[in-house]
């Protein structure tokens, strides 16, 4: 059976979804089951629904987990960067700052929607939360 067959277990689909593709979908800010449809209609604001295949994008709850997501990677590129130029040069605080906060800043910015985009396409991949099928979310409560 190809991954495009539906694959229907006692009444359920279990087409397997590609976690990778719909990762990098959502990275990317398309729609995790077409490709083709936007997934934001603002900075980070979510479509209700794709306009391309009406995926419904409403059930996603990416909720803390972008920002904190963000934040471990920036940090873990900036911060290492601060103590390498901090050993080797000694640069004064104020041009550290100068250099460091917009550093930060631009690329938590830049980074924000691209992860939110790639954690909704790993929800819709895994079945997650608004991406479960209704009697998947009941057995979640039992
Ligand atoms: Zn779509």
């Amino acid at each position: 059976m190809s991954s495009d067959e539906a694959a229907i277990v006692f009444g359920r689909d279990r087409t397997k979804r590609s976690w990778l593709r719909a990762g990098w979908r959502g990275l990317a800010g398309k729609c995790p089951e077409c490709g083709r449809g936007a997934l934001f209609a603002g900075y980070t604001r979510t479509h209700g629904a794709c306009a391309v295949c009406g995926l419904n994008f409403a059930g996603h709850r990416a909720d803390d987990a972008p920002p904190y997501a963000t934040i471990m990677i920036v940090g873990h590129l900036t911060i290492p960067l601060a103590l390498a130029a901090k050993q080797l040069f000694d640069p004064p605080l104020a041009l550290q700052f100068a250099i460091s906060a917009p550093l930060i800043l631009g690329m938590t910015l830049w980074l924000l929607p691209i992860v939110k985009g790639g954690l909704i396409g790993l929800q819709w991949a895994n079945r997650m939360h608004g991406f479960a099928e209704p009697r998947d979310e009941a057995e979640n409560w039992t």
